[in-house]
């Protein structure tokens, strides 16, 4: 597990909240990628270290409308970035965590990722990210 890599907010109006997140973290936006698989559009911000990915779906029933209609909009997941993601798979695995997909997918911003159940991380929506080689 190494740093965190960035925060997913899950936002009701893409345009709004890149304006919005622009002017706090002072910097424009500079990748928005769909993650067809998922429904979901993102957005991505960064600022030196800090990295903010927006996440908006048109589809109703998609996981982050769902999500909204839950709990509203705000932090969805946390995201920490690893060196090698199937041996960290393996190792959560072991420590009883319980893993959304079994093996790694292709996430945004070239990225492998696995996700964990909040349920076993109270409540907080975990993913793991490794960059793709190019
Ligand atoms: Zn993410």
């Amino acid at each position: 597990m190494q740093k965190i890599e960035h925060i997913g907010i899950a936002v009701k109006d893409l345009d709004a909240a890149e304006n919005l997140y622009g002017r706090l973290l002072n910097s424009k936006p500079y990748k928005r990628e769909e993650v067809v698989s998922e429904k979901v559009m993102t957005s991505f911000l960064k600022n030196g270290p800090n990295k903010i990915e927006l996440l908006h779906s048109n589809d109703s029933e998609s996981v982050i409308n769902k999500f909204i209609a839950q709990k509203g909009e705000g932090i969805h997941h946390i995201a920490f970035a690893v060196q090698d993601i199937a041996v960290e798979m393996a190792r959560l695995k072991k420590e009883g965590f319980q893993l959304l997909n079994e093996s790694p997918k292709i996430g945004a911003d070239n990225k492998l990722v696995c996700f964990i159940h909040p349920k076993s991380a109270n409540g907080v929506l975990i993913e793991l990210c490794q960059e793709i080689k190019k």
